[in-house]
This record gives structure tokens, C-alpha cells and sequence, in this order.
């Protein structure tokens, strides 16, 4: 089997496999019924959320864009922290509804400040929501949305790209003061992609309520309505609300705390055999992803010959460099189904790639 080390969609368990093959059912019947109930009951319980919390049929953008049409109306600015593409992503579904979206750019491999949110707010008092990433996937650098929140709290709407994080490390929607929070089936949940999942604040309906940018298959009130009588507006993902319903027992039977210690575990398994292998991590140190490690390329070493090797030779499939870190880094992702195993078989083959490809690119060189 493929060992598919892309921070998602991730790999899947056989019983999650097995689960999404199932036959259709109706969807206005009795059995969906069960099945959205259960799920959203339990994965309000992984948000930490008591407050309301909608499956949308689609991939995680959807839900990030379901978090913007729903809050603001036209020309109205919001501040868009952007610490790698998954932030930039969120800004421009700002832009592209007509929103005045205020930029704070962190160099990429680092996590934004609390103080520089404060101060940005002080600046602009007219800011209606901040939109943020919690795990930038593209850098491998995860935000600190515990203290961003406390500079933002009762000054802005807080919404969260958790597309990548939840299910995988530790957030607190309701403590922390997070007003929307979004998470995608193919990250940390171990499903296919297909279902976003949206969670919103009471003081994200008061916003709701006056916010007048266009919105028609994302509009919360209609899936609230639908949602009090344990369907979807539209026909659901059903395969995919299978498959993340055997997720979700796997991931209970294991415990919340066992899971995040697993990833936590994962990640520093992940981090110090890359440096044993004499390879230079990009992200900071303090906010190195749980999820997602990303690696500088080694000198000489080019990105798509290290990727075709690893894929033809080992059956690894590593992550590559995105937008302006294309061929400038590589990721392996280990959210969701994952153990020291699965790193450890990358690891070795890196060891034992790498010092080929690098002297071919000596080689090359020298002639
Ligand atoms: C994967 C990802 C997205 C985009 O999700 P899609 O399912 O591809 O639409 C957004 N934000 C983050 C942080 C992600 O990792």
C-alpha cells in the first residue's frame, strides 16, 4: 500500500473504508436522520463547542467561504492574517465578496503575534471580524488561537480556518471565544473529502442577522431550519457521512486525549529524525505543526526528482512546496491515521534517497 504522506486527504482505516462503500439511503428518512444526529452531537463534543454546528456537502473551502457570506455585508473590513496560502485563501473570499480586507503578513514559517493582532485592532476600530488559519498546512506552522482570541475577544467576530486542526490537536471553540470554526473531512478525521463542518457562535447569528453579502447553498439560517428536523438543505455527501461515522467511533474509542497526544507524539518522532537526518526543518521551533512537518530542500536537491523517487522506489507519497515554497520545501503530513511507523518508513528512505540525488546534482555540476 501507498504510504500517502500529503497533509490531506489523508489515509483512511479499513473499517472507514469499508463504511463509505455502504448503500444509499434516503435522505429525508429516518436512517440519515440517526446518522446526522450522531455526528454532529459527537463532533461538537471534538470542536468543544456547545453552540450550534452545521455539515455542509462540500470540501473545506466551502466552509470557510459558508463563514464569510454569512457574517459581513458589503464593503465592510475585516483584518485577514495570513501566515501562508490557507491564509491568503481566506482573505481572497473576503475580496472576492467585497469586503475591505486589511492584510497583516507574517513571514512564512512563523505564527502571528497577539500583541501585533491588538495593536492592528487598535489601529482600525471599524475591523468587524478577523479571519485567521489555526494549522497553516502550507508552512507547517500552527497559530495560537488560544491567545490571538484574547486580543480579539469582544472587539471582532473570530473566524477560524480549522480545516486541517481539529480532530487533531486540542482547541476549545466556546473558551476561546471563536465565533466561527471550520474543519474538512479529509484532514485529521481520517475520511474522504466531502463534508465541511461549520461551527457558529451566538454572536455569530446576531452578525448574521445584518450581514447582507449574497449567499444561497451556504446560508446558515436555511441549514439551521433543515437541521432541526435532522436533514441537510441539499442531498448530503452520504458516503462520506458514513465513512466519517466509523471515523468518529474510532476516534472515541481512542480518546480525545490519546489522540492529541498521539499526533503530539507523531510530530516530535517526525521533527527529530529529520534533524538526525542533518535536514533543516522550516518552521519556527515554538509553533512547529502538530499535523504537518515541513523540511527545507537539501542543497542540490531537486524537489520533483526527491518526490518521483520516494513515490516510484518506496511508495512514499511527500507533500511538495506550494506557491512561493514550491521546490523550496517538502511536506509530510501525519494527521488523522497515523502511528511512528508510517514516519519511520520515510524517514529511512529519505536516508537512504537523498545522498544519491545529491550527488547527481554534484555531478551535473561538475560537468
Ligand atoms: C486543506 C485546507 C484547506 C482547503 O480545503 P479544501 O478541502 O481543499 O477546500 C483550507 N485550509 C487549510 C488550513 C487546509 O489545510
Amino acid at each position: 500500500v501507498t504510504n500517502l504522506r500529503i497533509p490531506g486527504p489523508t489515509p483512511l482505516p479499513p473499517a472507514v473504508v469499508e463504511a463509505g462503500t455502504r448503500e444509499m439511503i434516503n435522505h429525508r428518512g429516518p436512517e440519515f436522520a440517526a446518522i446526522i444526529t450522531d455526528v454532529t452531537k459527537r463532533l461538537k463534543r471534538w470542536f468543544q463547542t456547545e453552540q450550534d454546528l452545521f455539515l455542509f456537502p462540500s470540501s473545506g473551502t466551502g466552509g470557510l467561504e459558508a463563514a464569510v457570506v454569512n457574517s459581513f455585508s458589503p464593503g465592510e473590513t475585516v483584518l485577514g492574517i495570513s501566515i501562508g496560502v490557507f491564509g491568503d485563501r481566506f482573505r481572497e473570499i473576503g475580496e472576492a465578496y467585497g469586503l475591505n480586507v486589511i492584510h497583516m503578513d507574517v513571514p512564512w514559517g512563523h505564527a502571528a503575534d497577539a500583541n501585533d493582532v491588538s495593536s492592528l485592532l487598535d489601529q482600525h476600530p471599524d475591523v468587524k471580524g478577523v479571519l485567521i488559519t489555526h494549522n497553516e498546512t502550507s508552512t507547517g506552522v500552527m497559530n495560537d488561537i488560544r491567545s490571538v482570541g484574547e486580543a480579539i475577544r469582544g472587539r471582532a467576530l473570530y473566524l477560524v480556518d480549522g480545516v486541517s486542526s481539529v480532530g487533531g490537536v486540542p482547541i476549545e471553540t466556546d473558551a476561546w471565544g471563536i465565533d466561527i470554526l471550520v474543519s474538512g473531512s479529509q484532514k485529521a478525521w481520517m475520511v474522504p473529502p466531502g463534508v465541511s463542518m461549520v461551527s457558529v457562535s451566538q454572536r455569530a447569528w446576531e452578525a448574521n442577522r445584518n450581514a447582507k453579502l449574497p449567499r444561497y447553498y451556504w446560508d446558515f439560517k436555511r441549514a439551521k431550519s433543515y437541521l432541526e428536523r435532522n436533514q441537510t438543505f441539499t442531498t448530503p455527501t452520504l458516503s462520506v457521512f458514513y465513512a466519517l461515522q466509523a471515523g468518529l467511533d474510532m476516534m472515541d474509542a481512542e480518546g480525545m486525549d490519546a489522540v492529541f497526544a498521539r499526533h503530539r507524539r507523531v510530530a516530535e518522532f517526525t521533527r527529530a529524525g529529520i534533524t538526525q537526518l542533518g535536514l533543516q526543518l522550516f518552521a519556527e521551533p515554538s509553533h512547529a505543526s502538530d499535523l504537518v512537518t515541513a523540511v527545507k530542500m537539501p542543497e542540490g536537491v531537486d524537489g520533483s526528482a526527491l518526490s518521483k523517487a520516494m513515490r516510484t522506489e518506496r511508495n512514499i507519497v511527500l507533500g511538495g512546496g506550494q506557491a512561493g515554497l514550491t521546490g523550496k520545501i517538502f511536506r509530510i503530513g501525519h494527521m488523522g491515521y497515523v502511528k511512528e511507523a508510517d514516519i519511520e518508513d520515510v524517514l529511512v528512505s529519505l536516508e537512504a534517497i537523498l545522498p544519491r540525488l545529491r550527488q547527481g546534482a554534484h555531478a551535473v555540476t561538475a560537468g
